[in-house]
């Protein structure tokens, strides 16, 4: 089956075929820097990785852009909020954001722009699209995109005008011809240190619709294959940028592709601050794995809204502890060290034909990203590879051969094969700090600070054993007591040891 991908702009289905034979232009709408990334971002920047994972896989030349929005009012507020100059805080912010991408595996874009870069680029198309009347000027310096001068307006949302209107949520900005029209520039005052020089004349900064649009012109020209990103960027962003790029080079279709992903609901409702239902990628990542929030995520069409819950969380660990032990039982059947599992080589397409788990798994993500159906293929591999091991495990070219088409659909997915051999059970920091604590409790001294948490759980745990020896049972019970506390618990078996477990 050739490629497949649904396209936001077309309602439907369609074979791919990039612009320019064999390269693809890609770009995803990245992050704005204020805060840290949480779930509607890992799992729109998973999804994206995949895609463009299975690109290379495809053999083609990828240029995959995610740019920074690194000048936003948000950036703003919070900068002021906390008295710190927005430039530092959005630097602050995007490494924040590049160690959870490094902790979920996503593989670094080819182009990382960011907005502040590319002011001169945003003012160059303000200015042809204010010659083309497409744009207008506010008495205020700010400049507006004219919507009712492009035909085509909404065709990416595809709702009445009408309906669009009330979406665009009518804001009381003075000047405007429409509720419809948005902001291209807007004007400040002469002394705000936040803002740029215009050559007609008001000092101001980008609206974020026009920082893509500048960004995406720069780096790939006047169209690109592929353009992706959040459902919930569909109206207005997207759309604007369609509105903005068309009319700027005068090249339709700014982008051939529009792939969004659902949403991300947190037991039924939609995740938002406001809710307090609102998880970050770090508080996910501190009782999660990456390849666990990868699997759970991955399981669910990318296109469907996916429901996190402790329920899903869990199913999709066991899931994973599972790949990785028998990834670890065949290691060792193979003899295998540990330390190469990640460059291990892995298959390409040309080997789809002696490979028949692999050919499944290509034809499932050539279908529109199923990546529910390529994890399955996955774990029937793990299965039949788990089989020949229990069953026959001296014959190790079959065993080769399974575990190296598990293994790359496993590496074509974006797990990370570094975690399978990774401790299964880290203890979250409030977990550590809180056994600091009760250790300075009861012996009166702080442990240094890099100290292994099993260590000092393991000196914690013969603290008590002392106790038990004396019998002093008071201060033994008092130890279970705050063990308990923390969301640990002890039980003592037979032999007079003691084991724990998280609960
Ligand atoms: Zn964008």
């Amino acid at each position: 089956m050739a490629f497949h991908l649904h396209n936001t702009l077309s309602g439907g289905k369609e074979p791919f075929e990039p612009i320019e034979p064999g390269k693809i232009r890609m770009y995803v709408c990245g992050p704005t820097v204020y805060d840290e990334a949480h779930l509607g971002h890992a799992r729109c920047y998973i999804t994206w990785d995949v895609l463009y994972r299975f690109l290379l896989y495809l053999g083609y030349e990828v240029r995959y852009a995610r740019n920074i929005t690194d000048v936003d009012d948000k950036i703003l507020n919070r900068a002021d909020e906390l008295n710190e100059p927005f430039k530092e805080l959005a630097i602050r912010f995007t490494q924040h954001f590049h160690d959870d991408m490094e902790a979920l595996n996503t593989l670094p874009p080819t182009d990382e722009p960011r907005a502040t870069d590319y002011i001169d680029e945003m003012i160059t198309g303000i200015e042809v699209l204010i010659t083309k009347g497409i744009a207008y000027k506010t008495a205020d310096g700010s400049v507006y995109y004219r919507t009712a001068a492009k035909a085509d307006y909404g065709k990416l949302w595809k709702q009445p005008l009408d309906e669009l209107k009330q979406e665009a949520r009518v804001e009381s900005e003075a000047g405007k011809e429409s509720p419809l029209d948005f902001a291209l520039w807007k004007s400040t005052n002469a002394n705000d240190p936040n803002s740029w020089p215009t050559p007609w004349g008001q000092p101001g900064r980008p609206g974020w619709h026009m920082e893509c649009s500048a960004m995406n012109h720069r780096i790939f020209g006047d169209q690109i294959d592929i353009h992706t990103g959040g459902a919930d960027l569909i109206f207005p962003h997207h759309e604007n940028e369609i509105a903005q790029s068309e009319a700027w080079t005068d090249k339709a279709p700014f982008a051939k592709y529009w792939l969004h992903n659902g949403f991300v609901n947190v037991s039924g409702e939609k995740m938002s601050k406001s809710l307090g239902n609102f998880s970050t990628i770090k508080r996910v990542l501190e009782r999660y794995d990456g390849n666990t929030l990868r699997y759970f995520l991955l399981v669910n069409h990318y296109r469907m809204p996916v429901d996190l819950n402790d329920d899903a969380l869990v199913g999709a660990k066991n899931r994973m502890v599972k790949i990785h032990r028998s990834f670890k039982v065949a290691c060792d059947t193979l003899g295998i060290h540990p330390d190469v599992l990640k460059e291990y080589p892995i298959l390409t397409r040309n080997d789809t034909s002696k490979n028949p788990y692999l050919a499944e798994f290509e034809q499932h993500m050539s279908d529109d990203m199923s990546t529910p159906k390529a994890l399955s293929v996955m774990d029937e591999t793990i299965k039949a590879l788990n089989q020949t091991i229990a069953q026959n495990a001296d014959d190790l070219p079959k065993v080769r051969h399974l575990f190296v088409q598990a293994l790359s659909i496993f590496s074509y997915l974006g797990f990370n094969s570094a975690l399978v051999f990774a401790d299964e059970n880290p203890l979250p920091r409030e977990t550590v700090d809180a056994l600091r604590t009760i250790y300075r409790e009861l012996t009166g001294e702080w442990l240094a600070s890099d100290k292994d948490p099993a260590v000092i759980l393991d000196e914690i745990l013969t603290l008590r054993q002392r106790a038990k020896e004396i019998k002093n049972w008071e201060q033994a019970d008092a130890i279970r007591k705050h063990m308990t506390d923390i969301g640990i618990k002890l039980i003592d078996q037979k032999d007079g040891s003691t084991q724990w477990e998280q609960v």
